[in-house]
């Protein structure tokens, strides 16, 4: 049985359940949200993104041959997918209709889909938990390019922390952009969380980092967030400075920084993730958000995500609010794509 099939199974129990989930829900005073629908909505551009792909290469070949291969190769690279990834999903799809004997024109849409989604699945480390613990002062690192959504995201991870009742503490680490001080500043005062900015304007990041982290610890703050820049000179200035911001934590903990999260912005392709993989040469990232996924059309970021960093997406920006931010879900993304897919599919 395919992939997609048993998704479909899988689709149509959901339904079912979902059934009887509603009469319950008209006795219930709490509502749960419904994550899935939120996702699909979110995820719209990128997952029809993904079938016009699919109509493309269906509508423009009459035949499965090497033509529709290598066109197939083409449109998987420019759904951001990567030349590698394409590459290795092109050959599996390959195998599959020898395997088969597919001759039918038609069904190739199915398994392109479905290898995609095998492709993100296999050996994932399908865990998108964020490593903070009741009881101990947290430590999120916050690192990437200029421009990639950091102080945002922050400002959105200390939005969901604040509503939890828990004692939040920004620390304003990027000395270098001009307002960045500022923006962060802004955000704490409209979340109503505390905030350490630089006391000179000329002050060095693992100083600021530390003074905060300093507060942090004696404060006993549940979660301390500390932002950076995105300075990309050169790997060797990199290193040094987050060295040395990584040194300064460590003083007050030896298991921090708990998380190190590294910003991606989805619209920026692979030229992006060509500069953010600096980051993860230089420093130990535990984990990535991928912004602007509300303006992207190429949820083909995600594969090659996977195939570059195979470090798990955490989180997922969805706009330039604070409450745009979506813990990603692997088995809601599979589903809003594979949803999407076969929604399409059934209506031709
Ligand atoms: P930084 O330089 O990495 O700190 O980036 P900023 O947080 O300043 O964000 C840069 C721009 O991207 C700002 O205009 C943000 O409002 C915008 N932005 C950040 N995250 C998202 C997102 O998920 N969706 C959209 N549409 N815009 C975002
Ligand atoms: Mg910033």
């Amino acid at each position: 049985m395919s992939f997609l099939s048993k998704w479909k199974d899988k689709i149509a129990e959901k339904k079912k359940q979902k059934e009887i989930e509603k009469k319950l829900d008209e006795n219930r005073v709490y509502k749960k949200e419904d994550n899935q629908k939120e996702f699909d909505e979110s995820l719209k551009k990128s997952s029809s993104g993904l079938n016009s792909l699919v109509d493309t290469i269906v509508k423009s070949h009459t035949k499965i041959d090497e033509n529709l291969f290598d066109d197939l190769l083409e449109q998987l690279i420019l759904y951001d997918v990567g030349y590698l990834a394409s590459e290795k999903i092109v050959n599996a799809i390959k195998e599959e209709v020898k395997a088969q004997n597919i001759t039918d024109i038609n069904l190739i849409g199915s398994i392109i889909i479905d290898k995609l989604l095998i492709y993100y699945i296999q050996d994932t480390d399908i865990s998108t938990d964020i490593n903070l613990v009741d009881g101990r002062t947290n430590v999120v690192l916050v690192v990437g390019v200029n421009g990639v959504g950091k102080t945002t995201s922050i400002a959105k991870i200390a939005y969901k922390f604040k509503e939890m009742n828990k004692k939040v503490l920004l620390v304003a680490g990027d000395t270098f952009r001009a307002g960045a001080v500022e923006q962060l500043k802004k955000w704490a005062d409209k979340l109503g969380v505390d905030i350490v900015t630089p006391n000179k304007e000329e002050q060095d990041p693992a100083s600021v980092i530390y003074t905060g982290v300093e507060k942090g610890y004696q404060e006993k703050y549940d979660l301390i967030i500390c932002d950076t820049s995105g300075r990309l000179q050169n790997k060797v200035n990199l290193m040094n400075e987050l060295g040395k911001i990584h040194k300064v934590i460590n003083k007050f903990d030896e298991t921090a920084p708990h998380e190190t999260l590294l910003i991606i912005d989805a619209t920026t392709g692979q030229s992006g993730l060509n500069q953010a993989k600096a980051f993860k040469e230089v420093t130990d990232i535990t984990g990535i958000i991928l912004t602007k996924m509300d303006s992207s059309s190429k949820g083909g970021i995600v594969l090659a995500i996977k195939d570059l960093f195979n470090i798990p997406v955490k989180f997922i920006g969805l706009g330039e609010k604070m409450t745009d931010l979506k813990q990603f879900d692997l088995e809601n993304f599979v589903n809003s794509i594979a949803n999407e897919f076969v929604a399409s599919h059934n209506e031709k």
